[in-house]
């Protein structure tokens, strides 16, 4: 939440605005899709992967609200962690990333990472190869470069589509390295 807009900003937004506003580079709809939470509408519930359409548009239809959005706890074993890059802070970030692994006797049992700001809406991406391993810098590395170069991030005002790609990179080992610590 620190690094959503500034103080005023925060304590004005709802959380259910938040989503349903749809930006992939709000943290919380990209929290929520990392950590497989789901969103209340008025009509039913939404795995939060699947509620997010494109820029600024959700699957809700016209006449639907969101009334709840359902935050899973990390449990222990669970680690998360949540990285973003914004020129200045409170601004909207270039690139984001989040992170939740489950760790048990030293092994990943489970993993989930989306990325925000990227792409059209936050997206999970595979990350499936780490299950059954520990990670180490090189391990948080090489998932970095995977998950880089699968996605295809447009140029905006502040950066090239290579250099929005390499901040990927970087925040993905980090959300990695971190939950990893988080979990264990
Ligand atoms: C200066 C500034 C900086 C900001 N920086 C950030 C930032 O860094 N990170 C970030 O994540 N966000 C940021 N925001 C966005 C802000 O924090 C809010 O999350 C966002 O504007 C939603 O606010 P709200 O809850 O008041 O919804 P509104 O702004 O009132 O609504 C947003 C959209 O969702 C629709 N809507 C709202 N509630 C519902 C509902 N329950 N069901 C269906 N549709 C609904 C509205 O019709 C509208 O289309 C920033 C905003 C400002 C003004």
């Amino acid at each position: 939440m620190p690094r959503v807009g500034h103080v005023v900003t925060r304590n004005r937004g709802t959380d259910c605005g938040s989503i349903a506003h749809a930006d992939s580079a709000a943290e919380l709809p990209l929290a929520l899709v990392a950590l497989g939470g789901e969103v209340v509408t008025s009509r039913r519930t939404v795995p939060a992967a699947e509620f997010f359409a494109t820029h600024f548009t959700t699957t809700l239809e016209p006449d639907e609200l969101v009334i709840a959005t359902n935050w899973p706890r990390l449990t222990p074993g669970w680690g998360g962690a949540l990285e973003e890059f914004a020129v200045r802070h409170g601004d909207f970030a270039l690139a984001s990333a989040a992170c939740v692994l489950h760790v048990e006797e030293g092994h990943i049992t489970d993993a989930r990472l989306a990325v925000g700001s990227v792409t059209d809406r936050p997206e999970l991406v595979d990350v499936s190869p780490l299950v059954g391993h520990s990670v180490d810098v090189e391990a948080a590395r090489s998932v970095a470069t995977t998950v880089a170069a699968s996605i295809d991030p447009p140029p905006n005002l502040h950066g090239s589509p290579k250099y929005r790609r390499r901040l990927v990179e970087v925040l993905v080992e980090r959300v990695v390295a971190r939950a990893w610590a988080a979990a264990s």
